[in-house]
């Protein structure tokens, strides 16, 4: 039994529309930035670059063409508050999948390819660590370097991450080592972890996000305040082309983006909008669509050690879906710990594939927030104590494509349905931003700029015709959502 196909297929290829006024706001979020309402006093009316977008991936697009474009002009569109959409509402972790993820990736594309996500990914949480200590923002973003305990809650689950890390070592020798496996006794004894029947434990960190990005976006306004701005309240409602009303086109401003504030024209438009990409470029719904998430600030009051130095925690289970309340399990949790507090950072997805498939994050589904707090104590062995006090809980929209890769590079005129080739695409991280967006944004910029990017992007991340054919399409979204069920 499985949430019915056409309703699937109808909530991957509606249309996301732009984030909504009213977000839940997140913990982290509790004392905004003094940039959180950032705007000119009238739009500027051209730019070379117009990126949509304030998160991470936003940021790194911005950061990147300001210290490498030496006159370029740059504006960020934000339609909400400054680092509003998923980087601001996320878990917070800063760990890779690429293990679990590596027998899929192998199968699919190939050993050499799933290699080099393997790399670009743990190469990009080190340039996390680099971004955090470069604007002196370990203390304030809390950051830890620590370990990250996946355990799996069944015996299937262990069992293909097993074989999954077995042939990552297995084609590539040198991350022998990365990944430590832990049987279930160990898991107990040695780490307090009830429940699973296996784990393993891989180099990882923690931060808040929101505090980074917008102290890195007041850094870069300080430093260029004549090329830079950022508008937020600025929804993006339509990116048009010159060539659409007049030809030859001259101008070099030839896109024509129109906002609530009026129109803005630009160069190029980048656009770093993640779950509601789909809303600005129509032939994308599908590929890509929004997936929403749950987030809990719990508080174990005395019941639990702070070990928010040294673990954060990941508990894998099959999907599931259960017919009586037509809700789904997404098959993992994901827990950090203030090293602070010691409050718990508790996120999964347990809800109706409508609520899952969605990017309204103005709610917080209440079910799932129940669900969250019962599960949170069983995973230490203390399932009959009352459950921990919920401090905070939001919702925020993630970005997931049909084959699980981002995408990053040119959009081609067949995507957009424009003339010009000033239109890039840095989005849909699933669920996995903190260890893809900010190599994505930098890359992004050294195919923009021309420079190429050498090896180090995976191809696989690339806008190519066999891509869009094969795998980044609707169908495979409906699959990749009902196939596990
Ligand atoms: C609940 C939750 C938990 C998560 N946990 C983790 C985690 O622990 N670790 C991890 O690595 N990743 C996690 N993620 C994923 C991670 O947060 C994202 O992959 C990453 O933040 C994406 O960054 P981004 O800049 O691409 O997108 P976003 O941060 O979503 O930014 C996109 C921005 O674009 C704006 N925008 C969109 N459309 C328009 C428009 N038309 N006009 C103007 N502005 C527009 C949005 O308002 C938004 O601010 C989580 C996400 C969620 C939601």
């Amino acid at each position: 039994m499985e949430p019915n196909k056409d309703l699937v297929a109808k909530l991957v290829m509606a249309d996301p529309g732009l984030p909504r006024p009213n977000p839940t706001q997140s913990y982290w979020q509790h004392i905004p930035h003094e940039l959180a309402n950032a705007q000119s006093s009238s739009l500027p009316t051209e730019r070379d670059f117009a990126i949509i977008g304030s998160g991470i991936t936003g940021l790194a697009v911005a950061k990147s063409l300001l210290e490498q474009h030496p006159a370029a002009t740059v504006t960020v569109l934000e339609a909400r508050t400054l680092c509003s959409g998923a980087t601001g509402r996320n878990g917070g972790q800063m760990a890779a999948n690429v293990g679990e993820e590596y027998m899929h990736l192998a199968e699919t594309h190939g050993p050499e390819m799933a290699g080099k996500i393997v790399s670009f990914t743990f190469q990009n949480l080190q340039r996390m660590q680099e971004l955090i200590k470069e604007y002196d923002a370990v203390e304030s973003s809390e950051m830890q370097q620590l370990q990250k305990l996946r355990a799996f809650l069944t015996e299937d689950t262990f069992r293909d991450f097993k074989l999954s890390i077995t042939r990552l070592e297995s084609d590539h020798p040198s991350w022998k080592g990365l990944y430590t496996i832990l049987d279930k006794e160990t898991l107990i004894k040695k780490y307090g972890i009830h429940g699973a029947e296996g784990g393993a434990l891989l180099p990882a960190g923690t931060v808040w996000p929101y505090r980074l990005v917008t102290k890195v976006f007041a850094a870069l306004m300080k430093k260029y305040p004549n090329r830079f701005t950022i508008e937020t309240s600025t929804p993006v409602q339509a990116v048009e082309h010159e060539s659409n009303f007049v030809t030859p086109v001259t101008s070099v401003f030839p896109y024509i983006v129109r906002t609530t504030r009026g129109p803005l024209r630009a160069g190029n438009v980048v656009y770093c909008t993640n779950g509601y990409t789909g809303h600005l470029i129509p032939k994308l719904r599908g590929r890509v669509h929004p997936f929403k998430g749950t987030m809990t600030v719990q508080d174990p009051g005395k019941a639990m050690p702070n070990q928010g130095k040294s673990f954060s925690w990941g508990f894998h289970y099959p999907v599931t879906y259960d017919p009586a309340t037509k809700e789904s399990g997404h098959g993992l949790y994901y827990l950090g710990q203030s090293a602070k507090t010691g409050y718990f950072y508790l996120g999964g997805e347990n809800a109706r594939i409508e609520h899952v498939v969605s990017a309204d994050d103005s709610f917080v589904d209440k079910n799932s927030v129940i669900h969250l707090q019962s599960v949170l104590p069983q995973f230490f062995g203390k399932s009959g104590t009352p459950p921990w006090k919920v401090v905070s809980s939001w919702s925020g929209i993630m970005g997931f494509s049909s084959d699980g890769l981002p995408l990053v590079g040119q959009l081609p005129t067949s995507l957009t349905g424009r003339n010009g080739e000033g239109e890039w695409i840095a989005a849909a991280f699933n669920g996995y931003g903190m260890a893809n967006c900010l190599m994505s944004g930098e890359a992004l910029v050294s195919l923009i700029l021309g420079n190429g990017t050498g090896d180090w992007l995976p191809d696989a991340y690339g806008l190519g015709e066999k891509r869009l054919r094969d795998i980044l399409t609707a169908p495979e979204s409906i699959k990749a959502l009902t196939s596990k069920l």
